[in-house]
């Protein structure tokens, strides 16, 4: 749901490797929009908490990175666009997608990152989980909608994030399912 005609506020969150960064990086060109990708955002802004020294990177102080963005949506008059998987904890969205992914796929995809075997795992987890779904339900309810992309090109994934954005279409969070990655 939009809050104004001229301007629609996106989040767009999920496991890291799921094809958010791709997914907003073409949708901004075609509904002309602002793009923050969050974990740049704290970088410049300092939005941290401190470093967690077991798994070596900088903890995102979340209520602050809530209030700067907020700050940002309410000084760009465009679409805006915020990317990143700590986006659904920001606030103010008109419409949060989750984009989802088959564990076994999204494996593959963060071995080719520099990931330590933990690091992997445990973000195959969270997807497993629907980690973020889940996350973005409680905080945002039914503006929440999640796809599954894991049999889809990156022209559909983006073909179904317009028809949501333009209220064509709806996911309802709960109808990915992949637990049976847990179990198995
Ligand atoms: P994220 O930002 O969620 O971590 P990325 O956008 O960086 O994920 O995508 C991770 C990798 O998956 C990239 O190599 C990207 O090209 C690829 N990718 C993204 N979406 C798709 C898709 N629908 N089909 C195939 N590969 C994809
Ligand atoms: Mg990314």
């Amino acid at each position: 749901m939009k809050k104004s005609d001229s301007k629609t506020v996106i989040f767009i969150t999920g496991t890291p490797g799921v094809g958010k960064t791709t997914i907003a990086s073409c949708l901004k060109d075609k509904i002309s929009s602002e793009l923050v990708k969050i974990n740049e955002f704290a970088d410049e802004k300092g939005l941290f908490l401190g470093k967690d020294r077991e798994k070596g990177y900088n903890i995102i102080d979340l209520d602050k990175l809530s209030e700067e963005t907020e700050k940002l949506i309410n000084q760009i008059p465009n679409n805006i666009i915020l990317e990143g998987h700590l986006s659904h904890f920001c606030s103010k969205p008109d419409i949060v997608i989750v984009l989802r992914l088959q564990p076994a796929i999204l494996e593959s995809r963060l071995m080719e990152r520099e990931y330590s075997s933990s690091k992997v795992n445990e973000n195959l987890e969270a997807e497993a989980l629907g980690i973020c779904a889940s996350e973005a339900y409680q905080i945002h309810g039914d503006i929440v909608q999640e796809i599954d992309t894991s049999n889809l090109t990156v022209e559909e994934v983006l073909d179904i994030t317009i028809q949501i954005i333009k209220g064509k279409k709806r996911f309802k969070v709960g109808n990915v399912d992949f637990l049976d990655w847990v179990i198995s």
